[in-house]
């Protein structure tokens, strides 16, 4: 499918690894190989190692793993093809015309499309006065609108609609038009819209904040899902943000659009928001890439510190320090900002996890019960500190904040750990660590010698029936390695690496093509290929018993069977 395979090699042969996984991981030497903090799954300590020589990673903890292709489809979200193109796009090789023009341009026409959007709603905005006017009563200026390229939707149901030419499928697709009954109209209608840019800088999505005056619509409107877009893996500015952040050392994370404005209006540009949902851990991941410090900047009511209690935990979880600052609770970021300012907002402490939680106990802290209850919370919290050393001090600081024996907390929180731990082991995120049965253990054997050295197994590929192989997915590796090499192609790790999708089977794969060869390979691959035999010939001989066994309880005639039977024992290949 698409490019030429020498093209493909090409691609990947001048792609430095280490070069495009640092643009996502920070990677320190570690021998022969790299190691990071993975990036497909939360964790403290780094187990993602990447080795320059073989051109793969692998990540210990979770078991992803992959070639730099693979790298590029899960980070990025793309199809192969479009992983090839990123990448010889990067490296600055021009792109050979063969891939359908489906899988070529899926995303890119996506692309064109919120950009055709956007620039609508901007021509829009140019010509409306309503929606400068609403910002203006808000107290933001005609300056930021441009900076911030709001646009606005208008108060029609087919203005958009009209604009097009055709592509309305697309334009669905990208989350533009609705289809109702084969008629197409606007996604958005008398709206305030904030665009929403990727990583690089491009409009994909968009937000809208209803300017009309019917009692109906939302306040708020989200552009839905669409395949550039996901809105729990993208913060509102984040990108923008980016120099700014590193410069602070820490971002400023608010939940809504006029928040963010406002802190920008504020001179503050270290600010990112979230696109209408709670924080999650991939959000977390993302803010991990430019600050290991976030402040949350939250409402002041219920709701707002609540949201902030949870989006902590989730920032801790990923290894972020987090602290929260507690406005008045009458204020949101936004009120609070216009009337106090910047000064204002820098004069309020930023609080740790648990000094905030203690700081919300509105109950008398004498009452025993309000004590019982906030010292749960607070261990619950607790459970998102990493490592024992800061579990153990956060138990003592709970301890001293609400004169509970540390002892007792201590019982308290291993309960919670379990429940924790079972519930985790409930959401089966990790996909299976392989686990080999005695039996299976010479096949791994074999297919890792002939995955880390492919071009050694010409006898093998030549000779060995699959069959012998017990294990499912070690058989299907095997049949497409050999059939690879009798097309004249050697199955190397990377060949292998695109032909299966099953993240398990490349786990395998990139596991035994780092697998550090024993001198001692020759005699490993021999004995385990006679080990092998021994088993299929066990396996076979205990079938024909058995079918010897069946044959003489019914009466029949099973001379046929002890012949082959004999044959089998005696055979010195199988
Ligand atoms: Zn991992």
């Amino acid at each position: 499918m698409g490019f030429p395979s020498d093209f493909i090699d090409r691609v990947r042969d001048s792609s430095d690894i280490i070069e495009v996984i640092s643009q996502y991981v920070s990677l320190k030497k570690r021998g022969a190989n790299f190691l990071g903090l993975c990036p497909f799954h939360n964790e403290k300590t780094p187990s993602f190692s990447v080795s320059p020589s073989k051109a793969i990673y692998k990540c210990f903890g979770c078991g992803a793993a992959g070639n730099v292709f693979t790298f590029i489809m899960q980070r990025e979200k793309m199809l192969f093809p479009e992983s090839v193109e990123f990448l010889a796009k990067r490296i600055g090789l021009d792109v050979p015309q063969t891939a359908t023009p489906e899988q070529r341009t899926r995303r890119d026409r996506l692309y064109a499309a919120a950009n055709h959007g956007h620039k609508f709603f901007r021509e829009h905005f140019k010509k409306n006065p309503l929606a400068l006017k609403y910002l203006e009563s808000r107290s933001f200026t005609a300056e930021l609108a441009e900076k911030m390229e709001i646009g606005y939707a208008p108060d029609t149901w087919d203005e958009f609609t009209k604009s097009l030419k055709g592509g309305h499928k697309e334009m669905v697709t990208a989350g533009l038009l609705r289809e109702k009954e084969g008629r197409y109209y606007d996604y958005f209608r008398s709206r305030l819209i904030f665009p929403i840019k990727d990583l690089s800088g491009r409009v994909c999505a968009f937000g809208g904040r209803y300017l009309g005056t019917e009692d109906e619509p939302a306040k708020y409107l989200n552009s839905p899902e669409t395949p550039i877009y996901n809105k729990g893996s993208l913060l509102y500015n984040i990108a923008q943000s980016r120099e700014a952040v590193r410069d602070a050392g820490f971002i400023y994370l608010v939940e809504g659009y006029t928040d963010l404005l406002r802190l920008l209006t504020c001179g503050i540009d270290n600010c990112a928001a979230g696109l209408g949902t709670a924080l999650t851990p991939q959000q977390a991941r993302l803010i991990r890439r430019y600050t290991e410090k976030v402040a949350l900047l939250y409402d002041g009511d219920d709701a707002g510190r609540q949201a902030a209690i949870k989006g902590a935990r989730i920032l801790m979880r990923a290894g972020l320090e987090a602290e929260i600052i507690s406005l008045p609770e009458d204020h949101d970021p936004d009120s609070f900002l216009l009337k106090n300012g910047r000064e204002g907002l820098e004069k309020i402490p930023r609080l740790p996890l648990l000094a905030f939680q203690l700081k919300l106990a509105r109950g008398d802290v004498s009452d025993r019960r309000v004590r019982e209850k906030l010292a749960l919370e607070m261990l619950e919290s607790a459970l998102s500190f990493h490592g024992e050393m800061k579990r153990s001090l956060a138990i003592e600081t709970i301890s001293e904040m609400l004169s509970i024996p540390v002892q007792a907390l201590t019982g308290e929180f291993k309960k919670l750990l379990r429940q924790q731990t079972l519930e985790r082991e409930s959401d089966d995120v990790t996909p299976d660590i392989l686990e080999f049965a005695p039996v299976e253990v010479p096949e791994r054997d074999l297919l890792r010698i002939l995955l880390s050295d492919p071009a050694s197994g010409e006898d093998v590929y030549t000779t060995m029936n699959p069959d012998i192989l017990s294990n499912p997915m070690l058989k299907n590796i095997f049949i497409t390695m050999k059939s690879l090499f009798l097309k004249g192609q050697l199955p190397d790790v990377h060949i292998l690496l695109n032909e299966f999708d099953d993240p398990a089977v490349k786990n395998f794969i990139a596991d035994s093509a780092l697998w550090e060869m024993p001198a001692d390979r020759d005699i490993l691959l021999t004995d385990a290929q006679s080990k092998l035999r021994e088993f299929a010939r066990k396996r076979i001989t205990a079938a024909l018993k058995q079918q010897i066994k069946e044959a003489a309880s019914k009466g029949e005639d099973y001379s046929e069977i002890q012949k082959k039977l004999k044959i089998v024992i005696n055979a010195k290949e199988i």
